[in-house]
């Protein structure tokens, strides 16, 4: 668990420390001032402990920024007050703080409310796994995939970079689910998540678009460097050995289709998949193993 304590008393910041630096994985101080919410954005922390002791009209300004940014709000944060008055506890309830703390704070109170925000943040965490990955890969599900095009699109358009969209599927699948097994077959499309996580790059995002059709999100990345990237992958799978649950290996191969929009017009995410998945039946078509691009023009 990480965790970040705002405050500007050197003493406080010390005796929090001296209770929590056995308790927690990491936690760091940062002054309550104009880089704050900066460095709450960089560091993203599990839990914020902000020292309210000294309310001025700034430090509530910090909360409410904090409480209210898309990407903060879910984050538990626990407030510490001098004492304990009907406004702030009004004001605490109004931007749903997790919870308070009044001074002066006991480490076994202070230990309580953290590992009660720890259960939140694990079953945050847990929750979202279960809505954005597939159970079977672990690759991101249909669901998130469109969000994320979505989102990749609106940067995209905004920055007038290029976003290139591939869609894969194994090739005579059946044959292998026919042949090896069901289980032969749910391990194969393990390994070739498994697979594409590890060669390609950060950045790009990796999902289950289908049964054993995958998707690759690659923004910033034009025509050619995703087809050199994609010729590299369905290289590397052709090349692979695969184990079959009787603990064979299998060779198998992948056809690609990818399409890239060029950041120009406002285009919808299902038109961009409907041209990567032209390209992806092009590529069977031709005769499977392969990579084809299909140029994006808006009309
Ligand atoms: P093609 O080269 O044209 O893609 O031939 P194919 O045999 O791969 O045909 P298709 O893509 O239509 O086959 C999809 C097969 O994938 C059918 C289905 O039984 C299998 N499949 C889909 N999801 C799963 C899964 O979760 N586990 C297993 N083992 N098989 C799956
Ligand atoms: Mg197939
Ligand atoms: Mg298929």
């Amino acid at each position: 668990m990480k965790i970040i304590l705002c405050t500007n008393r050197n003493s406080f910041s010390e005796l929090i420390f001296q209770y929590l630096q056995d308790e927690v994985e990491l936690i760091e101080n940062h002054p309550i001032n104009d880089e704050l919410i900066d460095y709450i954005y960089k560091t993203n922390p599990d839990l914020i402990l902000f020292d309210l002791f000294h309310i001025k009209k700034r430090e509530w300004k910090f909360i409410e920024n904090v409480t209210s940014a898309p990407s903060l709000r879910e984050k538990p944060l626990i407030v510490i007050l001098n004492n304990k008055t009907e406004p702030q506890i009004k004001k605490i309830c109004e931007l749903e703080i997790f919870d308070y703390l009044i001074e002066k704070l006991f480490k076994c109170e202070l230990i309580m409310k953290i590992n009660k925000a720890r259960e939140i943040v694990e079953m945050k965490k847990e929750f979202n796994k279960l809505l954005t990955k597939d159970p079977l890969t672990g690759a991101y599900n249909r669901s998130f995939i469109k969000e994320r095009i979505q989102e990749e699109l609106n940067w995209c358009c905004l920055y007038k970079e290029p976003l290139s969209l591939a869609l894969f599927d194994i090739d005579f699948f059946k044959k292998i689910n026919d042949t090896y097994g069901h289980l032969s077959g749910d391990r194969i499309l393990m390994e070739i998540v498994s697979l594409a996580i590890d060669f390609l790059p950060n950045q790009l995002t990796i999902g289950r678009y289908g049964g054993e059709e995958f998707c690759i999100i690659m923004p910033s990345i034009n025509e050619n460097e995703a087809t050199e990237m994609c010729e590299e992958f369905r290289k590397k799978v052709s090349e692979y050995q695969f184990h079959t649950f009787s603990g064979t290996t299998i060779n198998l191969s992948i056809s690609i289709g990818i399409t890239t929009f060029n950041g120009e017009d406002l285009i919808t995410i299902d038109e961009l998949i409907q041209k990567a998945d032209i390209a992806l039946y092009r590529a069977k078509q031709l005769g499977r193993n392969r990579v084809i691009f299909e140029p994006f023009v808006v009309e």
